[in-house]
């Protein structure tokens, strides 16, 4: 099975949370915008036992998080 890629791009189908930041206020991705998902394998540095994935939306999108940092 080929890796999952960690970093990629979609456009939302239907409104989610952008959840850059778990800390209010809190905003939407909303359908037909850009958004980026990244993923992180599992038994990383912090600790998760489980996939963990992230949806951010375009105006949170820096380079920064926009590249690849592996
Ligand atoms: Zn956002």
């Amino acid at each position: 099975m080929a890796d999952e890629p960690l970093k990629s791009y979609h456009t939302a189908r239907i409104r989610k949370y952008c959840e850059d930041t778990h800390r209010p206020p809190f905003h939407h991705i909303e359908p037909g915008e850009r958004y980026l998902r990244t993923a992180l394998p599992p038994n990383s540095e912090l600790g998760n036992e489980h996939w963990w994935t992230m949806n951010i939306c375009k105006s949170c999108m820096t380079p920064e998080k926009g590249k690849s940092n592996v």
